[in-house]
């Protein structure tokens, strides 16, 4: 099994400010994974993605992509699907082209209507899988699992669609999951619940997080916080992922991006994992 680790955007240690300038900067420190982050939106045209692909096959360093913030598949406003649909689609451009292996999304709100919201996302789903097939990409549409009362994306709600839409998959995000339940994760269940997807890979963003308590079991998130400042048993994690035994791709949203994917790079050598 390949474990790798590596920043949530360009490490902050780095001197340069390009996208390629980050992943040879992780590639140094000894992490083999960069997430190239569009949250606040597509900062790089599809050349640059071509060029970033060469820097990251020479540095040997697996590329995720994260989609815009800004998306909503289930929104009110037709013109806002629209807009989210080519956000992610443009994500999915630029990923491909820089080989990255998943497009991490934050898929949406539920609105007034959970039932329609969830319809409306798999419909989306869909049709961007549609788009993935015909042109022939290798890159999944990953769905996050969401630490909001009001966002999509529980693992109950990911795993189904996952199972039923090619070319999607279930993009874990550990600190949100315990601050949707305000507090408790249970690792063992959510990689069992994966199981059934068969998946040839597992992926994951990791962090502490603070959350407030909406009621018992339910929380919303508030910040990323470091593992250190963090009540997660990442220890519980790393074994669990050990246990799977399968390539397993881990992304740290941490505040201290590179420093906690080498803590966290500690905790699997000090389990005695050799990277
Ligand atoms: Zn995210």
């Amino acid at each position: 099994m390949k474990i790798r680790l590596g920043p949530g955007g360009i490490p902050m240690c780095c001197k340069g400010s390009s996208t390629s300038d980050g992943v040879r900067k992780t590639s140094e420190m000894g992490l083999d994974a960069m997430q190239v982050a569009f949250t606040h939106g597509i900062y790089m045209k599809l050349e640059e993605a071509k060029k970033l692909r060469i820097v990251a096959k020479e540095e040997d360093v697996e590329l995720i992509v994260h989609a815009p913030y800004y998306i909503n598949l289930a929104s009110e406003k037709s013109e806002v699907i629209t807009a989210s649909k080519k956000r992610i689609l443009d994500t999915l451009h630029r990923g491909e082209a820089m080989g990255a292996t998943v497009a991490v999304v934050h898929a949406g709100f539920y609105g007034k209507d959970k039932e329609k919201a969830l319809e409306m996302i798999n419909n989306a789903c869909q049709e961007i899988s549609n788009a993935i097939e015909r042109n022939g990409w290798n890159i999944k549409l990953g769905l996050e699992t969401m630490g909001k009362q009001k966002s999509f994306g529980t693992l109950d709600e990911i795993v189904p669609i996952s199972k039923s839409i090619k070319n999607v998959i279930p993009y874990l995000d550990v600190a949100h999951i315990y601050a949707g339940n305000a507090g408790k994760i249970d690792y063992k269940e959510i990689f069992d619940k994966l199981k059934t997807l068969k998946l040839k890979k597992y992926d994951s963003h990791f962090s502490g997080i603070n959350f407030s308590v909406v009621k018992e079991g339910k929380g919303n998130e508030k910040n990323h916080i470091t593992l250190a400042e963090s009540k997660m048993d990442f220890v519980g994690f790393s074994k669990e992922i050990l246990r799977r035994k399968k390539d397993t791709t881990l992304i740290s949203e941490s505040p201290i991006l590179e420093q906690d994917a080498l803590v966290m790079k500690g905790i699997f050598e000090k389990l005695g994992h050799k990277f």
